[in-house]
């Protein structure tokens, strides 16, 4: 859970990141990070807050340079400390190494142990340290960022979009899973990486593709060059992007979000019709389902709860009191619309049950007479240890309940959550291609004391595309 971009621009490229982090901030509101290269020295700037916060007009100003690279944090490993705020920036030798990261390794601390067994010491408690340590130590062997990648990734065991940043030349890559998202896209004087193509359109690009699983792209003043890396028989993309992580308007793997979302409120009427007054969502993650289920049922979609689009997102306090309090400041019921009514509530997910519950409570406070509650994902059963923030099975609602004991936990009036088959088939990709650890607890790589059907890993040579418009014309 956090955002990364990369972007080389001969016009600069400190503006372009801040509207790049800007549009992916949904990724994570916990820190912002940027770094450029200005030919001779890396410039940084990184705080804690929103990017808006972090950055003024004078800092911008300050990261000159044709490269750079930028990041927003959501932890899922280390912890909230300022030394944990990427990207994270060293000096090896003559070089300047910055670096970004999206996902979650499961193999961290046997890689930190391994390190730590040979005197190297750790300044921060993430995971992306580790992947520099890795990166740097075989650049240094090999003086070949190719071979230094494939390296990586065939030591580190997990979820990974990265970007890094060497004397000025950017370098993205990302797991042969294709786990996390990451796209490439044209610039009016340069090329952008992602986590998602929102971060393109932002700075009125034209997304080219997504980079692929296993593949490793380098961008320059000269261009674009990629090589694949490893290629997996099949993939595991995180299927949680889907139903919440990703912005709407996002375009995944060849997929618009929304539309995924709209075709499952629309599964969600068919697999289990009800007749209400009105339908209504949890702005905004749960709005294109909603809308969805209102096209299919027929039934008006009337906005019964408004949103305070001033708050971050709930889930994202760090304690449980903090995040009631948080729902009742956030959403605003309008008794007018609710009154005597039988509503059908339309949200993406159920994870601890805190924000369904509060916001039923608030209805019928408000009046409503039924609260039929529709969830545009299958129940969240385990946990994810793959980048998003879904901890321990007890804290997950539906672990150890049936739907009907959630339903009554959450005190709806009816419940129901669309069923896997429904939600696959609305993403469009083969099941086997996404990873549905945190539905089934079952991934798509071994992690211990979970069930895994690890997918096949090849590492392969690839060749440089090194013209430009032989790139250009393979993306299209
Ligand atoms: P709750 O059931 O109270 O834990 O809250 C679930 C709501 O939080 C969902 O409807 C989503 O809108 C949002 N949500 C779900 N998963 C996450 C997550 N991992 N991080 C942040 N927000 C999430």
């Amino acid at each position: 859970m956090c955002g990364i971009v990369g972007i080389v621009d001969a016009g600069g490229v400190s503006i372009q990141l801040y509207y790049a982090l800007y549009a992916l901030q949904h990724r994570g509101q916990e820190s912002a990070g940027i770094s450029t290269f200005d030919g001779t020295n890396l410039c940084k700037f990184k705080g804690q807050g929103l990017v808006a916060d972090v950055f003024s007009p004078p800092v911008l100003k300050d990261l000159k340079g044709t490269a750079g690279i930028g990041h927003v944090r959501y932890p899922t490993t280390g912890a909230n400390l300022p030394e944990n705020i990427q990207p994270l920036n060293f000096q090896f030798k003559d070089h300047f190494i910055s670096i970004a990261h999206n996902g979650n390794l499961v193999n961290t601390c046997e890689l930190r142990d391994e390190y730590e067994k040979a005197g190297q010491i750790f300044i921060t408690t993430t995971d992306t340290e580790i992947i520099a340590k890795i990166l740097i130590d075989e650049i240094d062997e090999s003086g070949c960022v190719e071979d230094a990648v494939r390296h990586c990734m065939r030591r580190m065991q997990g979820s990974y979009s990265v970007v890094i940043m060497i004397d000025g030349i950017i370098y993205a890559f990302r797991d042969p899973l294709g786990i996390k998202p990451f796209c490439l896209g044209k610039l009016d004087q340069g090329y952008i990486v992602a986590s998602e193509s929102v971060a393109v359109d932002a700075l009125g690009g034209r997304v080219l593709r997504d980079v692929k699983p296993g593949e490793l792209i380098q961008m320059d003043a000269d261009g674009v060059r990629c090589t694949q890396i490893a290629v997996a028989g099949k993939r595991a993309h995180c299927i949680f992007e889907y139903i919440y992580f990703a912005r709407a308007d996002a375009v995944m793997d060849g997929v618009l979000v929304y539309d995924v979302r709209r075709t499952i409120g629309k599964k969600l009427f068919e697999e289990d019709p009800v007749s209400a007054d009105s339908v209504c969502s949890v702005p905004d993650s749960g709005t294109a389902y909603a809308i969805g289920y209102a096209e299919r049922s027929k039934i008006p979609f009337v906005e019964s709860l408004m949103k305070n689009r001033y708050m971050g997102r709930t889930f994202i306090m760090p304690t449980q009191k903090e995040r009631e309090r948080a729902v009742r400041i956030k959403l605003n019921p309008i008794p007018a619309h609710l009154k005597d009514k039988s509503v059908v509530l339309v949200d993406d997910s159920i994870v601890r049950g805190t924000t369904s519950k509060r916001i039923i409570e608030m209805m019928r406070d408000a009046g409503a007479r039924e609260v039929h509650m529709r969830i545009g994902s299958p129940a969240i059963k385990a946990p994810c240890y793959l980048g998003v923030d879904m901890p321990t099975r007890k804290e997950l609602i539906a672990s150890d309940k049936i739907q009907d004991e959630v339903r009554h936990s959450i005190t709806a009036t009816s419940l129901h959550h669309i069923s896997l088959d429904a939600l696959v088939e609305a993403i469009g990709f083969s099941r086997d291609d996404l990873c549905t650890g945190c539905l089934t607890g079952c991934y798509p790589l071994p992690i211990t004391g979970e069930t895994a059907d690890p997918r096949q890993v090849n590492f392969i040579d690839g060749t440089y595309q090194s013209k430009l418009e032989s790139f250009e014309s393979r993306a299209s």
